[in-house]
């Protein structure tokens, strides 16, 4: 840290360093989606350990997200569906209570049920929450959450890999603040997205 409180590289116009805050939570590697499916959640642990072994994580501030509650999650996602996801596990998909809804929440094949899926999508969600939160009070200039971008997610329905959307509940959160047109800011997000992609 220097005089000037940034954590980053100068950069931009004005040279001036940008604070970063990076979210990362520690237990988000473990989660499995299933043998042979494409989504790991391990490699947010190795680009976790390239930043460490890089020496980045000592430009950043590392925040350990909070995990997003139902509440939080229910802003943006219908009731129903966040108490299935909340409730459902590998053992009682088939049960009377949750089989009967997995069609209707598009879950199975390319978004399956795993072990701890919910506290998998509360420490995503959680992530990209808390870096709308830092921006918002002027904590960071930048803010990183690696396990978000879930933006395949719809209200009341899993999708391509996503089970819930927190790019929206980030906007949520920054448009407390910010007073934009949400589409904007999606776009913009999303755009940001397909930059990273292509890299
Ligand atoms: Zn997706």
């Amino acid at each position: 840290m220097d005089s000037e409180g940034g954590a980053s590289l100068p950069s931009g116009p004005d040279a001036k360093k940008r604070r970063v805050s990076y979210f990362y939570e520690p237990t988000v590697g473990d989660y499995y989606y299933g043998q042979g499916h494409p989504m790991k959640p391990h490699r947010i642990r190795m680009a976790h350990n390239l930043v460490v072994h890089y020496g980045l994580h000592r430009r950043m501030e590392i925040n350990r997200p909070f995990p997003a509650g139902p509440i939080d999650i229910r802003r943006f996602h219908a009731d129903d569906y966040v108490d299935f996801l909340a409730s459902v596990t590998p053992e009682t998909l088939a049960d009377s209570v949750h089989s009967r809804h997995l069609k209707r929440f598009n879950v199975g094949e390319d978004c399956p049920v795993f072990d701890g899926l919910f506290g998998f999508c509360q420490a995503s969600a959680g992530g990209s929450i808390g870096a709308a939160v830092k921006l918002n009070r002027q904590d960071a200039d930048i803010a990183v959450n690696w396990a978000g971008g879930l933006h395949h997610a719809k209200k009341a329905e899993a999708s391509g890999f996503c089970y819930v959307n927190d790019i929206v509940l980030g906007i949520l959160e920054l448009l407390k603040v910010h007073r934009v047109r949400p589409i904007l800011l999606y776009f913009f997000v999303i755009k940001l997205l397909l930059f990273e992609l292509k890299q």
